[in-house]
């Protein structure tokens, strides 16, 4: 493998280089030309305000792009009253984005680890899945990110990270195929070990098949 570029994005980069961001005027004009390219007319009434719009709705897509995800976990607790079982987050929601059409990716997560001592707030790991997911993604890449992410801060005994997906690059062009989901996972540690942790977390969360992911 070749060294990470500089604004490569990995689990544990910062955001990437901003120093040739274009300004808004730009991005509008982008959209205008994309306006142009679908084939309407970007002056007609309804088109007007379209580009500014666009590009507000870019600012919340890709809004990962300016977290710090080992920052969201910095703040760690360890009087847990010797708690030393599993934590398990299942069914966190996310949008992200195919990194190929960049068409929407829409999913859940569950999030799980074995604590070592310091435990993080369970909101936490909710902003974690949003930091990866509010970026140009593909889902094997997003669910690495978490899990590693996850295991450099807290250094727990292990993690598991379940992503279950739709993916509107296959429902909505291309093979067309609706109700399709993809699952990812990434077990690290006792998770990858320990056949009794990765049975106990794949029961809390169930059988992925038995989730259904809303291709609409
Ligand atoms: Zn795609």
């Amino acid at each position: 493998m070749s060294a990470p570029r500089k604004n490569q994005l990995s689990g544990s980069d910062m955001p990437a280089e901003q120093a040739d961001r274009p300004t808004r005027e730009e991005a509008e004009a982008a959209v205008r030309v994309l306006l142009r390219w679908a084939g309407d007319d970007p002056s007609r009434e309804g088109l007007l305000d379209t580009p500014g719009r666009v590009v507000r709705a870019y600012e919340e897509f890709f809004a990962g792009y300016d977290q710090n995800p080992h920052e969201i976990l910095a703040r760690t607790f360890s009087e847990v009253q010797g708690y030393d079982e599993m934590i398990v987050l299942k069914d966190i929601r996310f949008e992200s984005y195919c990194e190929h059409h960049m068409v929407p990716i829409i999913g859940r997560a569950h999030v799980a680890y074995l604590p070592n001592k310091r435990v993080v707030g369970i909101s936490k790991l909710a902003r974690l899945v949003d930091a990866f997911a509010k970026r140009l993604q593909i889902q094997e890449k997003m669910t690495a990110q978490i899990a590693d992410t996850l295991n450099e801060v807290l250094q727990p005994i292990g993690v598991g990270v379940i992503l279950e997906a739709a993916h509107q690059c296959m429902s909505t062009r291309g093979v067309h195929k609706a109700g399709v989901a993809m699952v990812t996972s990434r077990m690290l540690g006792s998770f990858r070990d320990d056949p009794s942790t990765r049975r106990e977390f794949l029961s809390i969360v169930g059988n992925a098949s038995a989730f259904s992911v809303s291709n609409t």
